[in-house]
C-alpha cells in the first residue's frame, strides 16, 4: 500500500472538522442536575452533546451506542479485539472575564475559542474525525475501533463505572484527554474524608470557644482562605495581637475582627493544584497552627490539635508515617483540601493522598485510619483511585511512540505525573495528546483554547494510531 498521509488526509476535511468543533462546542455541556432525568443522568446539555457525537458518527455510518445516556460509542472496524479511545463531550463551568463568549466558538490569530476547546472537546472531535478518516479510507482493520464518549469526567466519573457495568473493557486504548507524547504512570488517588463527633468532654475549661472553623471548597486544591470563629471570655484586645504576631512572623496575610457575639480569625494562603501542596500555602493549615496557641474548649482543641499533629509541616505524610516514593512518579503527597467545624455537629478534614505507583493503598489507609483514632476521628467518604502504570515495552505504547515520532519528528519521551489521567480508567491504557510540549495548558481557564494547528495535527496522530493498534 502507497505511504498514507495522514497530515493531508485531515487538511482535505479541515473545513468540516472546523464546521463540526462550532457546533459541537456551542452544546453548554456542564453538568447540570436540576435538569436530568432518565437517559440524561447528568442534566440535558450534557446528553445533547453526547447525542450531538451519536447522531453524527451515525449520519457518517458508523455504529453506534447509547448506554442510558451516561456514555456512547462509536464502532468501526471488526475482530475481537477491542481497541478503546476514551475522551469525554461535558466541560467545566464557563466562569467569568472571557474575551468571547466561551459557548459561541471563535478563531483569532490560528486559536480556536470556547469552553472544551482543549478539554476535551476539541479533542473528542479530532479522535472523531481520526477514525472517520480511517474509515474512508476504506483500510482493512482486523480489530474494532472503540471511541468511547464520557459525561462526567469532570465531576465523579460515574459515566465510566455505568458504562463499564455494561460494555466490554477494551483491550488496550488512549484517551486524548491530557499531554503528548504519552503519560504511561500516574499516582494512585486516596479521596478520604475524616470525620469526628463532639464528645461530653468537659465543657467549661478553655478561655475561648471554637464556634466554627471552614476553609476549601475541592480536596484536590490548596485552600487559599481559612476563617475559624471564637467566643468566650478571654481578652480580646490580647488575642487579637497574638493574631497579628502570629501573622507577621510566618508572613502570612489575614486579619482578625469582632462581631456581635464571637471574634473572626481569617488567614489567606495561596491556593495550588492539590498534586504539589507543598507549592501553595495552606491558609487552614497556617489558622491551625496559630490556634494551636490558644485556651481552647476541648473539642475544639482536639480538632485543632489533630491539624497541627497529622497535617502542618506534613505534605509528604511524613507525620501519618506514610512517606514514600518511586523512582517514577515521586514522592506521595498529602493535600489538605477541604476544612468543616462546627460547634456542637460533625467535624471534618477531607484529604487526598496521591502514592506512587509502588503504593499499598490498603496499607496506607490502615495507617491513616490508626493516627486520627487518637483523636476520635474515623474515615468515611472514600474514594480511590488506583494507581496507573502502563509498561514501556507494551505493543500500546511503542506503536503510539513510533507514530508520534513519525509525524513530529520529536521523540516520544514518556511522562510520569502525580496528577491523574482519564486514561486509568482503562485497564491498559496511556494518556496521548492533545496538548504538545511547552503549549500553554488552558483547559479549565478563562479563553480556553486549542491551537487550529494542533487540532489538525492531533488529528493526524491519532488517525494513524488507530490504523497502527487495529490493523
Ligand atoms: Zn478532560
Amino acid at each position: 500500500m502507497n505511504e498514507i498521509n495522514w497530515y493531508q488526509e485531515v487538511l482535505n476535511r479541515k473545513k468540516e472538522l472546523l464546521k463540526r468543533c462550532h457546533e459541537f462546542l456551542a452544546i453548554e455541556s456542564v453538568l447540570d442536575e436540576s435538569t436530568a432525568g432518565v437517559g440524561r443522568p447528568f442534566g440535558r446539555k450534557v446528553a445533547e452533546a453526547l447525542e450531538f457525537m451519536l447522531n453524527l458518527a451515525e449520519q457518517d455510518g458508523f455504529q453506534t451506542k447509547n448506554v442510558d445516556g451516561y456514555a456512547g460509542h462509536v464502532e468501526y472496524g471488526g475482530g475481537d479485539e477491542l481497541i478503546g479511545i476514551l475522551s469525554h463531550v461535558d466541560v467545566v463551568p464557563a466562569g467569568d472575564g472571557w474575551t468571547s463568549p466561551p459557548f459561541s466558538p471563535e478563531i483569532r490569530e490560528g486559536k480556536l475559542y470556547a469552553r472544551g476547546a482543549i478539554d476535551d472537546k476539541g479533542p473528542t472531535m479530532a479522535a472523531y474525525f481520526a477514525l472517520k478518516i480511517v474509515k474512508e479510507l476504506g483500510l482493512p482493520l482486523s480489530k474494532r475501533v472503540r471511541l468511547i464518549l464520557g459525561t462526567d469526567e469532570e465531576s465523579q466519573w460515574r459515566c465510566v463505572s455505568h458504562y463499564f457495568e455494561h460494555e466490554d473493557m477494551p483491550a488496550m486504548g488512549f484517551t486524548p484527554d491530557a499531554d503528548f507524547p504519552i503519560i504511561n504512570a500516574e499516582k494512585g488517588f486516596l479521596d478520604i474524608k475524616v470525620v469526628g463527633l463532639p464528645d461530653d468532654r468537659e465543657e467549661s475549661r478553655g478561655e475561648w470557644t471554637l464556634m466554627s472553623f471552614e476553609a476549601g471548597q475541592r480536596v484536590n486544591m490548596v485552600p487559599d482562605y481559612a476563617m475559624a470563629k471564637l467566643s468566650g471570655d478571654g481578652d480580646v484586645f490580647e488575642l487579637k495581637e497574638k493574631v497579628q504576631d502570629f501573622l507577621l512572623t510566618y508572613r502570612i496575610q489575614g486579619y482578625a475582627e469582632e462581631a456581635d457575639d464571637h471574634l473572626k480569625i481569617v488567614v489567606k494562603g495561596r491556593s495550588h493544584h492539590g498534586s504539589e501542596p507543598e507549592k501553595g500555602q495552606n491558609a487552614a493549615l497556617e489558622l491551625a497552627r496559630f490556634m494551636d496557641r490558644l485556651p481552647l474548649d476541648p473539642n475544639g482543641a482536639n480538632y485543632i490539635k489533630m491539624i497541627n499533629d497529622l497535617l502542618v509541616d506534613s505534605f509528604f505524610g511524613e507525620k501519618f508515617s506514610i512517606a514514600q516514593e518511586d523512582k517514577l512518579v515521586g514522592k506521595l503527597t498529602v493535600n489538605a483540601g477541604v476544612f468543616g467545624y462546627t460547634k456542637g455537629d460533625q467535624h471534618f478534614v477531607r484529604l487526598n493522598v496521591r502514592y506512587p505507583t509502588s503504593g499499598d493503598s490498603d496499607a496506607l489507609l490502615k495507617r491513616i485510619e490508626e493516627k486520627v483514632a487518637d483523636y476520635n476521628c474515623k474515615i468515611t467518604d472514600l474514594d480511590h483511585k488506583p494507581a496507573h502504570y502502563c509498561d514501556p515495552d507494551h505493543p500500546l505504547v511503542t506503536a503510539l511512540a513510533r507514530v508520534y515520532e513519525a509525524q513530529t519528528g520529536e521523540k516520544a519521551e514518556l511522562l510520569a505525573i502525580g496528577g491523574g489521567t482519564y486514561a486509568r480508567v482503562l485497564d491498559t491504557g496511556v494518556a496521548f495528546g492533545p496538548l504538545f510540549p511547552g503549549k500553554e495548558e488552558k483547559a479549565h481557564q478563562r479563553d480556553e483554547y486549542i491551537e487550529v494547528e494542533d487540532l489538525l495535527k492531533a488529528t493526524a496522530i491519532y488517525a494513524q494510531a488507530i490504523y497502527e493498534l487495529a490493523k
